[in-house]
């Protein structure tokens, strides 16, 4: 899945003009590698301790990147994943005009899969205010479309 492309399959189907999904990673799908900085990785642990999330998820993400053991169940075979890093976190980021989407297993994607975020995103997380604090609020609603009657629902029950 391409960080970029706006997935946004673990949030309930509405509004989601301005919702920009970073770090849905996916087995079969090419996505950038590279190193991050120890600043950049610090600060996205600490933002990911108890991020602010407006719905409540459903399931467990787990790591289809890992290497997997095949399972056979009544003559067919599966992925067995149950021993790969999983998580059910999403982290929300303030940036320029939108608000980025992350799941929690991104630290995971990181370290372990070289996966390099897009600059903009890394910039906005050394940016972002404590998490629940009244700076960050401020950012995520500054950043979200004034016409996103879902995200300024989500602010109003907040705030
Ligand atoms: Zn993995």
């Amino acid at each position: 899945m391409d960080p970029f492309s706006g997935s946004t399959t673990a949030l309930p189907p509405t509004d989601y003009a301005g919702l920009v999904a970073i770090g849905w990673l996916e087995t079969g799908h090419k996505y950038s590698q590279g190193e991050v900085s120890e600043e950049f990785y610090r600060r996205l642990l600490e933002l990911l301790k108890h991020p602010w999330m407006p719905c409540a998820l459903l399931g467990m993400h787990g790591c289809d990147l890992c290497p997997f053991q095949e399972v056979e169940m009544e003559g067919e075979m599966f992925r067995d994943t149950r021993g790969s890093p999983s998580g059910n976190l999403n982290l929300f980021i303030p940036g320029r005009g939108c608000i980025y989407a992350a799941p929690e297993l991104i630290k995971h994607y990181i370290p372990d899969h070289k996966y390099a975020p897009p600059e903009e995103f890394c910039q906005a997380v050394l940016d972002c205010p404590a998490m629940n604090s009244d700076d960050y609020f401020e950012a995520m609603k500054r950043n979200t479309p004034r016409n996103n009657r879902t995200w300024n629902a989500a602010f109003r029950h907040r705030i």
